[in-house]
């Protein structure tokens, strides 16, 4: 294969003329004023090795991409039994949907879309006030990212606590179907704030890379996960990470990855790295545009891809 950086560079060239097309999500107000032309990508190959181009050192909002972080830890805390809270099954439906709620008693599809989200907040919330969560949340991204400097933006959390009302809506289905455990104002501030957390590309990048490397940072040396838990997980991304948009990210990308309103998508390719791109404008179904554009084409350079090189 060519240089990595010489291929994310051709990216990046290639995609300029492309940037400010999409939407910027303005449903949550603090999100709405960003440029939408800003674009980066970062790629960390499980050697070590780092390639970006762009605005790949910008924090932006990474919103949905949490929900990984999340799944992560309340598996930790809570191992298969997960599983009796949210389901494994893509949703076909939009990433906000409450339809297929009511069929399922309250259990959502998978752990990536808000419903499912909103349950894993609450598993994670187990035994410790919003803050401790919120708390351990942060700290456990910092760990994945070995990067003490990332936090939750404060203003996007208000942002998204003053106008969620379809969150909220949600969160009060579950709980009156006996599927949360707390209340809801408790779970959606935890869920609001690791929505809120800011990250660059590069940050992103390395935080993703255990689930590259088989459950171990390679550059911190730090076994996260079971081998066995990072290929589930990397299966939930590839079958549930794009919302009603999966099947198309998979089939363009071949990858699993976990996209998010903010503009953001963190990818994994298994055995060789983690990429995260960053783009605000949003395709139909809520994920980057040119992000997605970045993934294809950088699949395509490097043959990476889960269905054969
Ligand atoms: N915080 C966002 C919401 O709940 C997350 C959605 C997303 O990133 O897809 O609406």
């Amino acid at each position: 294969m060519e240089n990595l950086q010489s291929i994310v560079d051709e990216i990046h060239h290639a995609l300029l003329p492309r940037l400010g097309e999409g939407k910027v999500a303005d449903y949550i107000p603090q999100l709405a004023h960003i440029n939408p032309k800003k674009f980066g990508i970062a790629v960390t190959d499980v050697d070590g090795v780092v390639a970006k181009a762009g605005d790949c050192d910008e924090p932006f909002s990474i919103q949905s991409i949490s929900k990984v972080f999340t799944l992560t830890l309340a598996l930790g805390k809570h191992g298969e039994n997960v599983w009796k809270r949210v389901g494994r099954e893509p949703s076909g439906s939009a990433f906000n949907s409450i339809v297929q709620l009511e069929h399922e008693e309250g259990k959502p599809r998978n752990p990536f879309i808000n419903a499912g989200a909103i349950a894993v907040s609450d598993l994670v919330l187990a035994g410790h006030t919003p803050r401790e969560a919120i708390g351990e949340i942060v700290r456990f991204v910092q760990y994945l990212a070995d990067d003490d400097g990332i936090a939750i933006d404060p203003a996007v959390a208000k942002s998204e606590a003053a106008t969620g009302y379809r969150n909220i809506a949600l969160a009060n289905f579950m709980r009156g179907f006996g599927k949360l455990d707390h209340p809801v104002d408790h779970v959606l501030g935890v869920y609001f704030h690791h929505c809120a957390l800011a990250m660059t590309c590069t940050q992103l990048a390395h935080s993703g890379l255990f689930l590259a490397a088989a459950g171990r940072n390679p550059l911190t040396g730090h076994t996260v996960v079971s081998r066995q838990r990072a290929r589930r997980i990397n299966a939930l991304m590839l079958t549930c990470g794009h919302y009603d948009g999966s099947g198309d990210f998979a089939y363009r990308v071949g990858l699993p990855g976990k996209s998010g309103v903010g503009g953001g998508i963190l990818a994994v390719a298994p055995g060789k790295a983690s990429i995260a791109v960053w783009s605000p404008g949003l395709n139909h179904n809520g994920n980057s545009l040119v992000g997605s554009l970045a993934l294809e084409m950088l699949a395509h350079r490097t043959g990476w891809s889960v269905f054969g090189p």
